[in-house]
């Protein structure tokens, strides 16, 4: 029986082209041999859990860990680049109408690895009205894949790990993280690029309708 679902937010419930504007910035910044994971890890452990971090500094410091030099204005373009994201982000079709289906018998939750502009996005639109607990790890000071910020999450929504559904786009950070935190777990590979995985996925977020009941 699922009490509670918890969604991940970018590319699961709100569509953003985040790959797109971090590759457009590592060739900006002339970042040589950084990836678009690198810098998500990276992302991790500094800008996703720091509420008074912005993303200047946040590349100002991946840098400076390289020991190269940027001008001002190439950080200040890299900046522009990354609140361009927001600019094309939203709903997917189906996303409003499942959290209200679904939101009528569970309690639903959100667990985000976001920015403080990201989080500041999602409430500005209204997406944050469909939940009973909202993570974004930039307020908590925790992201995925630490499995703390799911047991913040159940605590916040009062629920049991055993009876929880937890829904997302990253096989890591959403899928196998949850897993081990004890929720079971759903992968959304809305354009199947996760063929070789061996967990639960689908297509979009009306197949959640199917695993829950
Ligand atoms: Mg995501």
């Amino acid at each position: 029986m699922t009490d509670a679902i918890f969604f991940d937010l970018w590319n699961t419930l709100l569509y953003c082209p985040t790959k797109d504007m971090l590759d457009k910035i590592i060739e900006r910044v002339n970042l040589v041999d950084t990836s678009y994971t690198d810098l998500i890890f990276r992302m991790r452990e500094t800008l996703f859990i720091k509420n008074d971090m912005s993303f200047g500094q946040f590349i100002e410091g991946v840098c400076s860990e390289r020991n190269i030099m940027r001008s001002k204005n190439v950080v200040f373009e890299a900046e522009k680049i990354w609140k361009s994201r927001l600019d094309t982000a939203g709903y997917f079709p189906e996303t409003v109408e499942v959290l209200k289906a679904l939101g009528k018998n569970h309690k639903l939750g959100l667990i985000s690895n976001t920015d403080s502009s990201g989080a500041e996005y999602a409430r500005k639109i209204g997406l944050t009205d469909y939940f009973d607990a909202i993570i974004m790890s930039s307020e908590v000071g925790l992201s995925k894949p630490d499995p703390l910020i799911y047991e913040k999450a159940l605590f916040e929504l009062g629920a049991k790990a055993g009876e929880c559904l937890m829904i997302g786009d990253n096989p890591q950070a959403d899928v196998y993280a949850a897993q081990k935190a004890g929720l079971d777990a759903v992968l959304i590979d809305r354009v199947g690029i996760h063929t070789g995985l061996e967990c639960r996925k689908i297509k979009d977020l009306r197949g959640i309708i199917e695993v829950v009941v």
